[in-house]
């Protein structure tokens, strides 16, 4: 088998299931077998006795080019765990970007003339189920001949605010002009609340709490700078 780094289609392919999975995957034959037809493309086997497969010689090449990979870029393996160095980094250049919310509308709703995209960058608060509460930039695209302006989910004309129909489906809410939820936030948020287990206020507390913004721990959970108190969520609780 070819060195799958050398061929980018695989090698992309490759890091969106390390994006998912991590390496864990390396440890069971089956796991990586799975992941190495993905990544080369190759195809499916299907094992009839449903014991316990031995490594063939492309699946054992395979682990250990993977093995290799980690030994070289060992932070792949979480890419996750990277987020918080990325967002303290922007944060140190003055340019929270961890997070960017900007609309995919690139022409005027209105008269199809390109969209300009407004120099200044606004910083939002961001709520995130898994990361808890850090800065990113939100990004504004204007007609100037119509007075449109397009935002993250929703667009404005003579101080409206319209939400688009698609808006739910974003990754992120943009609630005010400084802040923004995952939607799988406010989701879990709602369902409690549907179904009366916790009022909101509690909701908020377990939030600040699982991420150390009750003040019983001195530093953040996950390691992501600290962002003003006064934007966490007890705020809105
Ligand atoms: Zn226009």
């Amino acid at each position: 088998m070819a060195g799958f780094l050398e061929d980018r289609m695989r090698l992309f392919r490759f890091l969106s299931v390390i994006h998912f999975v991590g390496n864990s995957f390396l440890k069971l034959c089956s796991f990586t077998s799975v992941v190495k037809k993905y990544v080369c493309g190759e195809k499916e086997q299907i094992v009839l006795d449903g014991k316990r497969k031995r490594m063939d010689g492309e699946d054992e090449t395979f682990a250990r080019e993977v093995e290799g990979f980690f030994y070289l870029f060992p932070e792949f393996g979480d890419v996750e765990r990277g987020f918080s160095d990325f967002h303290n980094f922007s944060l140190n250049c003055g340019k929270p970007i961890a997070t960017v919310l900007v609309s995919t509308q690139e022409r005027c709703r209105m008269c199809g003339k390109a969209l300009a995209v407004d120099p200044n960058i606004h910083v939002v608060v961001i709520y995130h189920e898994q990361r808890g509460t850090y800065l990113g930039s939100r990004v504004t695209k204007c007609c100037r001949t119509c007075k449109i302006y397009e935002h993250y989910g929703y667009w404005t004309q003579e101080g409206k605010r319209h939400y688009n129909d698609d808006c739910l489906s974003n990754e992120f809410l943009l609630s005010s002009e400084d802040t923004a939820f995952q939607n799988t936030l406010v989701r879990q948020c709602a369902n409690f609340l549907v179904v009366g287990a916790v009022p909101f206020a509690t909701f908020a507390q377990t939030f600040n709490r699982r991420f150390g913004y009750d003040g019983t721990s001195k530093s953040n959970y996950n390691g992501i700078q600290s962002v003003p108190a006064v934007k966490r969520m007890k705020r809105y609780g």
